[in-house]
């Protein structure tokens, strides 16, 4: 059996240009890096303001195991069945960090026959964007560690400096750090900690900004920590703001690649969905609206996180309005929601399955509480059984969603022509009514609860002291009407992954309440989920390689 990197290299790519000028996109907008990837003018998007939009939909999936269960793989795959019905259609996903590709999950640009590519270059250092996330929220901690060091003119509490340092790898052991060890000259001693630069505020924010402007008032609101007399401090008034957003003035523009089926996909920013809001820029896809008929996007792990924030976050902020969801589910997955071991997944287990189900059952139920329309796509998976895929088709009739088999991983677009199919007729039905969860306007408790218990139906939410304490001072600040950012682990609705399947009678705890006053969210803090991951026993670091005639190995 092939490899995904074997199968992408094998592929023939088009010239951008190509792609591009196929949908309509002039040359004069690009900026090629290359002869397959170009970045977009942002003054496409104000060109085209006032023409009408293509159709939005979302790709999210049920709690996933380790691996994913595929929802960038059926996301490629949906949008190159779009274009085989005639339809035309873009992918918009994320970009991939590094430290999910070095540590247990591989690369992000899809799998066997539904990838974008060049995948070698996406997944690693692609046009440089992480990169300057990395290095825009560094220069901001060095600005703030100088300016206690040079007098502290704003009297910044070097106790209180919640901005921290950020690089784009699993490194457990930068979570804690001590910095300005050494003489008077090496700054001031503090605890300081590294976060992955996915979870970067500036990473959220360069997904929320519409144009430098936006991106400028947005950085310029960042709240790197507080005085001594209590008061937040913001990166505005510490001038941090113009050479931050002069570092990321080419991130900012939208990355342009292609599937293995010459799908025009924009592949730009990438935050997390357990520690940040796990979904694409609205630049990029807002552009593809206005060029696509169809556009495909992405929102990371599974609807109680990723659909959630996509809804309540993304399309709140940015005025979207998606036409129909897609919610990925697996056989093997939903057998070990079913209490299947890891090992034991590849064996048919029927009642499993349909103790499994719940789990999916409850996304489906969750994603009509914002009143857009889904269809579950089956990811066919080699193991998967006849009975199984029987059992669990007839499942979801009898709960009244539409379930379409899918194999865009063995077949490509070819393997998403009926899911395409259902896909525009749910989009076309004009059957969505998009509203988000709550009001913004309500008080943070009030919106954390609605999210804990309406989404991942637990019976209470406990707040720590800190939390509460945090909660007040936020509201104090002027910051309580901003949305909800749950940082939670991705495997459970609950806050402890080890609750699989469909949880109940249980409790979400919140440990504290972080605040991206730029970004324009609260980050409440549910159980010990970490913004810095650490690498497993074996990491795919191990196995990953590059040979003399440049074959590259093990980067799936
Ligand atoms: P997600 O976006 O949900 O995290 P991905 O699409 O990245 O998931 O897929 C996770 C992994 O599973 C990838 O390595 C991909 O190649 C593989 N994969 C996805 N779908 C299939 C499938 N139907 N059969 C076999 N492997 C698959
Ligand atoms: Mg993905």
């Amino acid at each position: 059996m092939k490899t995904d990197v074997q199968i992408a290299q094998e592929s023939t790519m088009k010239p951008i240009k190509d792609v591009a000028g196929k949908v309509g996109i002039p040359e004069s907008a690009l900026e090629l890096y290359g002869n397959y990837k170009a970045k977009v003018s942002l003054d496409l998007l104000k060109q085209k303001q006032n023409e009408p939009d293509g159709k939005l939909i979302l790709v999210t999936a049920i709690n996933p195991t380790a691996a994913g269960e595929g929802k960038t793989t059926v996301n490629v795959g949906l949008s190159m069945g779009l274009n085989k019905i005639g339809k035309r259609a873009f992918t918009a996903l994320r970009e991939p960090s590094l430290g999910p590709c070095f540590g247990v999950k591989g690369g992000a640009a899809g799998g066997g026959h539904a990838q974008v590519v060049p995948m070698e270059d996406i997944n690693l250092h692609f046009t440089g964007d992480i990169h300057a996330v990395t290095t825009a929220n560094n220069l901001l901690a060095a600005l703030i560690d100088n300016h206690i060091h040079q007098g502290n003119r704003l009297g910044i509490d070097p106790k209180r400096v919640s901005w921290r340092r950020a690089v784009d790898m699993n490194d457990r052991a930068l979570r804690n750090i001590v910095v300005g060890l050494g003489n008077k000259g090496d700054g001031v001693v503090r605890e300081d900690g590294f976060d992955i630069s996915v979870a970067s505020e500036v990473m959220a924010i360069l997904c929320l900004a519409m144009d430098i402007r936006g991106l400028k008032e947005r950085l310029s609101k960042m709240v790197i920590g507080y005085t001594y007399e209590n008061k937040p401090v913001t990166a505005g008034q510490l001038d941090a703001v113009g050479s931050m957003a002069l570092l990321l003035k080419d991130a900012i523009m939208p990355n342009l690649v292609q599937t293995l089926e010459n799908t025009p996909a924009f592949i730009h920013g990438g935050p997390f969905a357990n520690i940040a809001h796990g979904c694409n820029s609205v630049v990029a896809t807002k552009t593809a609206l206005k060029f696509g008929e169809y556009v495909v996007t992405e929102a990371g792990f599974g609807a109680d996180l990723g659909a959630e924030k996509f809804f309540d976050i993304k399309c709140r902020y940015a005025g979207l309005e998606p036409s129909a969801a897609v919610i990925v589910a697996t056989i093997k997955a939903l057998k070990k929601h079913g209490g299947v071991g890891k090992n034991d997944l590849g064996t048919e287990n029927l009642e499993a399955l349909k103790i499994g189900f719940e789990n999916l059952k409850r996304h489906v139920e969750n994603v009509g509480k914002f009143g857009v329309p889904a269809v579950v796509a089956i990811n066919e998976f080699p193991t998967d059984t006849q009975a199984e895929v029987e059992l669990l088709d007839k499942m979801c009739r009898e709960i009244g969603v539409p379930v379409v088999l899918t194999q865009v991983w063995a077949k490509g677009g070819d393997g998403a022509v009926e899911l395409a199919k259902k896909v525009v007729e749910l989009a076309e039905g004009g059957t969505s009514k998009f509203k988000p969860l709550y009001e913004l306007n309500q008080p943070i408790v009030k919106k954390i609860e609605t999210v804990a218990k309406e989404i991942y139906r637990a019976d209470a939410v406990e707040f720590s002291n800190k939390a509460l304490k945090a909660i007040k001072k936020h509201e104090e600040d002027g910051l309580g009407d901003l949305a909800i950012c749950m940082a939670k682990t991705q495997y459970s609705f609950s806050d402890d992954p080890s609750l699989i399947g469909a949880p109940e009678g249980f409790k979400i705890t919140i440990n504290d309440v972080k605040v991206s006053a730029g970004a324009g969210f609260l980050i409440p803090m549910a159980g010990d989920i970490m913004r810095m991951p650490g690498l497993p026993k074996v990491p795919a670091a191990n196995n990953i390689d590059i040979l003399e005639d440049g074959e590259i190995i093990g980067l799936f």
